[in-house]
């Protein structure tokens, strides 16, 4: 017998038994998303391998280990995606959204690690990806997160979620601080791990991000980047904690939380949550203003953020319970050579009748007890029984599955009245 194909190490399949929690977290996430004026967009999966390089940087986790990079037909350098920042701004800027403009925008689907998969890390995962550009201020970083608060809130999640703020200065404060840092680590060589000591010379501040425990220590003594901050950074930072301060949005400064990727300056978050062991960030993001220039753009202002669909999904309370949602309201049965001929018009003039109805006819003959069988597994409320008798009448059986209400009979020109109610 030929051995079976298996899927790519990381990369899952989403069964049908779990597609209506997606269904469920993709329905809230589209009405948040919409209740705050952010309009969706689409991208390839698929980019210049160029671009990445250019935005999230050479010496990143992502670019130096994670990437799917191939050369396609042509010989040119392509990627899937890790992530859509990069391409969302690569979209808007060839298509003109970007100068002297101002867009509200979303995006959801697969991006492509290539890390070791363990719970909640994955080579191919899901994320939704909100960035807002042309907007300079801090009220646009609070109005993400207060999004995020939402999502939250209307997920069943918001006691879940711990909100984590920083702020990165700018590119030149951030220059001199990390003069400083590498002082400092230098300073304390023998503490450091080998990658943070290949991290001090290509990109120091990664080292205060490291989760090696063995350097808590030399961490939680290393200088403080806010110590830097001139006047417009110290502002924009205050800005965003007093707008937080009056909607009532509960947060931490985590003055060491620098995340992956290159591109960030002044505010940076994290939601975390204590319920997923090591990979506890839901939802990471920030301000990332010098990107655009970097692309090529005209400078301007842009802040954004990633959540990650597997590590929320997994926070979800009886995830079960959005089964419901995709199972029939009715199976319809139907046993003899009239009732199984009448029994196809019928379903039709029902879902032409009730569009909303979910109708599952029987297929494949059998016995009434064998029916019953695949009624009772399809999850439907009640079975429509059709049989010679009934079809000829222009009756129907009806049983209810979920209770213990017993069997009874209608006329066929009641059964849309009835199916009303179980919608
Ligand atoms: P981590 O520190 O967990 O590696 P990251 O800093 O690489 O995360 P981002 O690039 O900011 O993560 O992505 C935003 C979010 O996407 C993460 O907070 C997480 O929820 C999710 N995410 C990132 N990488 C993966 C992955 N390999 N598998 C599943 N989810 C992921
Ligand atoms: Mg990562």
């Amino acid at each position: 017998m030929a051995e079976n194909i298996q899927a790519i190490r990381g990369m899952h399949d989403i069964l049908p038994d779990q597609t209506p929690r997606w269904h469920h977290v993709e329905a809230v996430l589209r009405r948040v998303m919409a209740a705050y004026g952010y309009r969706e967009i689409r991208m390839p999966l698929v980019e210049k391998t160029e671009l990445f390089k250019r935005s999230i940087g050479e010496v990143t986790d992502i670019v130096e280990k994670e990437m799917y990079t191939f050369e396609d037909r042509n010989g040119d350098s392509l990627t899937l995606r890790p992530e859509g920042t990069a391409g969302c701004l690569r979209a808007c800027l060839e298509h003109g959204l970007i100068h002297n403009q101002a867009h509200r925008l979303w995006y959801a689907g697969p991006m492509f690690r290539h890390e070791r998969p363990q719970k909640g890390r994955y080579r191919q995962f899901h994320q939704l990806g909100v960035e807002a550009y042309g907007m300079p201020g801090p009220d646009i970083d609070a109005e993400l997160i207060l999004l995020c608060r939402r999502l939250w809130r209307e997920l069943g999640l918001g006691h879940k979620l711990e909100l984590q703020l920083n702020s990165l200065g700018t590119a030149e404060e951030r220059l001199a601080y990390r003069a400083k840092l590498v002082e400092y680590f230098r300073a304390h060589y023998e503490q450091l791990d080998e990658d943070s000591r290949r991290r001090l010379e290509t990109n120091p501040l990664r080292i205060l991000d490291s989760k090696n425990p063995e350097l808590r220590e030399v961490i939680e003594g290393a200088p403080v980047l806010a110590e830097e901050f001139g006047e417009e950074s110290k502002a924009h930072f205050q800005g965003l904690l007093e707008r937080l301060d009056e909607a009532g949005v509960a947060y931490g400064v985590n003055p060491r939380l620098v995340r992956g990727l290159d591109y960030y300056c002044r505010t940076v978050f994290e939601w975390v949550t204590q319920e997923l062991g090591a990979q506890g960030t839901v939802c990471a993001g920030g301000r990332y203003d010098g990107l655009i220039e970097q692309l090529g753009g005209k400078g301007s202002a842009a802040v954004g953020f990633a959540l990650g669909m597997e590590r929320l999904i997994d926070l979800l309370d009886e995830p079960e319970r959005f089964e419901a949602a995709a199972q029939p309201h009715a199976y319809l049965i139907s046993v003899g050579g009239l009732a199984e001929r009448k029994a196809v018009a019928l379903a039709e003039s029902l879902r032409d009748a009730l569009p909303s109805l979910r109708l599952q006819e029987h297929r494949g003959g059998g016995g009434f007890k064998s029916q019953f069988k695949r009624a009772d597994k399809s999850g439907a409320q009640v079975a429509l029984i059709l049989g010679d008798d009934e079809a000829r009448d222009l009756t129907i059986g009806i049983k209810h599955l979920r209770t213990d209400a017993g069997q009874t009979t209608l006329a066929q020109a009641e059964l849309v009245s009835f199916l009303q109610t179980l919608i």
